[in-house]
């Protein structure tokens, strides 16, 4: 059981076996120059303070050896993003075979879904929860109408219940009970980038297959939170992004995983380019495409090199701290946090994140009943840095690579002078 004191959450933090990491990380400051409480990284993590070697490396790499470094530099550049798969794939729960770091999310769900949406005259619906991130959402009605469907009848949407903020996984039973054999594709993100659930992979994966849909996840706010063990869990493909849990900078590029099943699936479309082929006659330039096996057959371009060297940064403190690990004390710090939130007795503050915690990652919605902005103005002015959705949800997300309990204890503490 918890305690409501400054005391005991020192003390968690001095007995926290990951306490030393967040050392490696920079943290931003008021003009002060005091440092802030940071609960942001569902919406940008923070930069490892050894990013900028790795990113030197390549730049000193390009400075002294030119178009060389491609085969000579210290890190090749042709293979880079190889350096990356064994530690992306172990963050997700992948074979390496089936993952690849490539392009920016939404445009991997768009190839994603050229090749895992084919729709025909009956079997052309999609679903997505209601509340799906804005950009799943156009790049979903987008293809239903790439392939001559109308949104109005091809996209169904997964809702909560009336008065209820969370879909149930039975309503998604009833949906497929009643039109399973008219959908293509489900397709939905998890965690909720708006309540933070965290829905049921594997459920979910059989329930679609069972009824000869494909089914696809984005884990824009599940990689480097929950454990979404994608291979044993079986969904035929996810995407996500580096730059929130990821710690892996602004807009860089994002991670994709193919099911084993489908390494060599002749049957699916695909949307092509040179990374995509043979590597050893890709540079002969005159072959017919001839794709590489796996994930990496998804690729167009040669990638962003600066970008792969900040998620090769990132990743050695994944690989360092352990994803079991980190999802031990992010179990710890939520909770500890939701705690913290129900001391407070204030009827007008209700979590709408799952109160279970295998339904949710390392974020909790905090709904403040009749609040506005200016909530969220006085966080910041109060030295927080949080997200706010309209009409009335704080998001805070405690990483638990990063933050500590003393973070959340002091949270809880300015918002209380803040409601009052
Ligand atoms: C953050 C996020 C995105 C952002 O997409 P980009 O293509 O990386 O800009 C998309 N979907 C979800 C669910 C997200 O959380």
């Amino acid at each position: 059981m918890h305690q409501n004191s400054l005391e005991y959450a020192q003390q968690c933090d001095a007995q926290d076996p990951l306490k030393n990491f967040r050392e490696q990380f920079y943290f931003p400051k008021d003009e002060k120059g005091h440092q802030q409480i940071y609960l942001c990284g569902n919406s940008l993590g923070l930069q490892p303070k050894k990013t900028s070697e790795y990113i030197q490396e390549e730049l000193n790499d390009w400075a002294n050896l030119g178009v060389e470094g491609h085969t000579e530099a210290k890190h090749p550049w042709l293979p880079y993003h190889e350096f990356l798969t064994q530690s992306m794939a172990t963050i997700v729960g992948a074979k390496p075979g089936e993952v690849v770091i490539m392009n920016g999310l939404t445009a991997n769900l768009h190839l994603m879904m050229v090749s895992f949406y084919q729709p025909a005259t009956k079997r052309h619906k999609i679903i997505i929860e209601s509340d799906a991130f804005p950009s799943d959402k156009y790049a979903v009605e987008s293809q239903i109408r790439f392939h001559g469907f109308n949104p109005k009848d091809s996209l169904l949407l997964w809702k909560p219940r009336k008065g209820e903020e969370l879909c149930r996984f039975e309503d998604l039973e009833t949906m497929m009970n009643n039109f399973g054999d008219e959908v293509a594709l489900i397709m939905i993100g998890t965690t909720n980038y708006y309540t933070g659930q965290a829905f049921p992979i594997q459920k979910i994966t059989q329930l679609g297959h069972q009824y000869g849909a494909m089914v696809g996840f984005d884990l824009a706010h599940g990689a480097g939170n929950i454990l979404p063990n994608l291979h044993e869990n079986g969904p035929d493909f996810a995407v996500w992004c580096s730059y929130k849990y990821l710690n892996s900078g602004p807009g860089s590029l994002g991670g994709v995983f193919v099911h084993e099943r489908h390494a060599n699936n002749p049957n699916l479309n695909r949307f092509a380019g040179w990374w995509g082929h043979n590597k050893q006659t890709r540079f002969n330039m005159r072959h017919e495409f001839e794709v590489l096996s796996g994930a990496e057959g998804w690729q167009l371009s040669n990638p962003p090199i600066l970008s792969m060297a900040a998620i090769r940064a990132s990743l050695s403190i994944f690989e360092k701290a352990g994803m079991e690990n980190l999802r031990k004390k992010s179990l710890q710090l939520t909770g500890f946090l939701e705690f913290l939130l129900d001391e407070m007795k204030d009827e007008r503050i209700q979590v709408i994140t799952p109160r279970n915690p295998e339904e949710r990652g390392c974020q909790l919605s905090i709904q403040v009943k009749n609040a506005d902005k200016q909530l969220h103005t006085k966080l910041t002015a109060a030295g927080v840095i949080s997200d706010w959705r309209e009409p009335d949800v704080i998001r805070v997300a405690p990483a638990p690579l990063y933050n500590s309990f003393e973070d959340v204890f002091e949270f809880v503490n300015r918002l209380k002078k803040i409601v009052i």
